[in-house]
């Protein structure tokens, strides 16, 4: 039941947010925090099945800034895994040491992102971290109607009024702003009737996934990994698509495949379950390893994965940058394009709403920019899942630019991060733009590796492309004190940063 001011009355808020994912709890929580009045609308209800699981160092350093500079203290723990357990044992999450690439015809590649489980990444439950962070959001005050349908929109130029049923109770409430965080093909883009737009370099790609028990461990042989090649972001790399493997701390274990029309139609994907055992007799090492597994839902198909929208912002609305925007899960870029765009919004939801506009612009243009950035590069890689060589060279141009941009911020040196994957920075962006256009020509890939390599030596410090080090990346304190000179800074400070962030403090509870 609602209480009777939704139901009578027309209800009014500074800010109303369409969808309870991470991205809608988050922008409530922050914007809450501002000292304005929010209402939380959710077409479902928690806890409910998502997926988006797996994060990166940047996407976990985004969220402990928010953390920080909105006092929100009950995220930071969520950031690393050892402070995740230790705070919240009974959220289910999985442990990400890296980034794991096992291909066809070549590989393994594996990025290691962290030196230790302490400070690991994770691969978020989503079915318990989104309910966590909506029951957050309500306990700091914003108000939440679940099982919302939106039936009316108007918008005019004090705001926004929205009208509908949540619960089976009529609603209306006016807001002066509305954000739309309600993911690809949503909300907004759907109500507004706006057009969709190309995402230049992205081939057309279906998915088919779901979550399983049961699912075997790799078998690793000869040499010792960086990190056990399991606790990653596994991805299985095959001519025309992927399959990610992330396994959870619960029993379950998410997998799922992208791939390019042509290989989804020959897979028949749209037909679920009978598709995924097609798929997995081609990749005799995922087959034994799903020998015994058994899934714990229906398998979900999606006909399109990649998705952009003609409009971002509007007069008093926004759209989160996963609303906007979806380029495909490869590099688990859609969790810290979704915090860039929290921070981005937060700042402007300071200043007076009703004088917004001009920052939209300039927040719809970086949202943009940043999705087509990451457009570039995954297409580029999509362009060589049949070249191991040349998929591993422009795989470099993201770790560079990723660990580049992650350990500036962390020195406190945010000016040298000149946009998502650097490419806004002056020789960086131009640089690696001629790159990933060569990776999509036919002989593109000749002389790629080598080229990849000079363009990145001033932001790489990780020992990306030494011979000796075979494709296998562990993370080196050496690595970042040698480079400590590109990132302007004397080794003390290197040395005082890895220890700020727990890289020498090695003790992390159990998986
Ligand atoms: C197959 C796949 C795999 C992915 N893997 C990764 C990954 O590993 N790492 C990564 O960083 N990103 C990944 N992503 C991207 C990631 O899913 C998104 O960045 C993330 O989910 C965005 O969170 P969000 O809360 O903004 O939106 P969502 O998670 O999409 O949540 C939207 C919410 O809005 C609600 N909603 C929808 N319509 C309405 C409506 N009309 N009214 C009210 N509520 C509504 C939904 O019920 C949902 O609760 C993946 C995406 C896909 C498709």
């Amino acid at each position: 039941m609602f209480p009777l001011r939704w139901c009578q009355l027309t209800h009014k808020v500074d800010l109303a947010i369409v969808g309870a994912g991470f991205g809608g709890s988050l922008m409530a929580m922050v914007a809450h925090k501002l000292g304005l009045s929010v209402v939380l609308l959710e077409q479902g209800s928690h806890p409910r099945m998502a997926i988006g699981e797996s994060t990166t160092p940047l996407s976990n350093l985004l969220l402990e800034r928010l953390s920080t500079n909105y006092d929100l203290p009950r995220l930071a723990p969520l950031a690393k895994w050892g402070s995740w357990q230790r705070a919240y044992p009974q959220i289910s999450c999985g442990l990400k040491r890296g980034f794991t690439f096992f291909h066809q015809h070549g590989g393994p590649l594996l990025v290691a992102a962290s030196p230790h489980d302490a400070i690991a990444d994770t691969h978020w439950y989503r079915a318990d971290v989104d309910h966590f962070l909506v029951q957050e959001a309500q306990s700091l005050g914003v108000d939440y109607l679940d099982r919302a349908r939106i039936e009316t929109q108007d918008f005019a130029e004090d705001g926004v009024t929205l009208a509908g049923v949540a619960r089976d109770e009529a609603f209306r409430l006016h807001a002066g702003f509305l954000i739309d965080a309600t993911g690809p093909r949503g909300f907004l883009h759907r109500a507004l009737r706006l057009e969709e737009s190309v995402l230049p370099g992205m081939p057309a790609t279906e998915s088919l996934y779901c979550h399983f028990t049961g699912v075997g461990r790799t078998e690793t042989v000869g040499d010792i990994p960086p990190y056990p090649v399991d606790d990653a972001a596994v991805h299985h790399v095959f001519e025309g698509g992927w399959v990610w493997v992330l396994r959870f701390n619960n029993g379950i274990t998410s997998a799922g495949v992208v791939a390019t029309r042509a290989v989804a139609e020959e897979l028949t994907l749209s037909e679920g379950e009978p598709s995924w055992q097609r798929l997995l007799e081609r990749l005799p090492a995922l087959q034994s390893q799903f020998e015994n597994a058994v899934a714990c839902q229906p398998f979900r198909y999606m006909p399109r994965v990649s998705f952009r929208s003609s409009a971002v912002v509007g007069q008093r609305w926004a759209m989160l940058p996963s609303a906007a925007g979806f380029v495909d899960p490869l590099l688990s870029t859609g969790f810290a394009l979704t915090l860039m765009g929290i921070e981005r919004l937060a700042v402007i939801l300071q200043q007076e709403i009703g004088s917004a506009d001009c920052r939209l612009k300039d927040y719809a243009e970086q949202t943009e920019s940043d999705l087509l950035a990451a457009s570039r590069l995954i297409g580029a890689l999509y362009a060589n899942m049949d070249n191991f060589d040349a998929f591993t060279a422009v795989s470099l141009l993201y770790f560079a630019a990723v660990s580049f941009s992650e350990t500036a911020y962390r020195l406190g040196n945010p000016e040298l991060v000149r946009g998502f994957l650097l490419h806004q920075h002056p020789e960086f962006g131009p640089g690696s733009r001629a790159l990933l256009e060569r990776a999509f020509a036919l002989d593109g890939a000749v002389g790629l590796a080598g080229d990849v390599l000079r363009l990145i030596e001033p932001f790489n410090l990780g020992g990306f492309g030494e011979a000796e080090r075979h494709n296998w990346y562990d993370v080196r304190a050496q690595d970042l004190l040698d480079a400590a000179p590109k990132l302007g800074v004397s080794q003390g400070e290197i040395v005082a940063m890895l220890d700020k962030s727990g890289f020498f403090a090695s003790t992390a509870p159990s998986r």
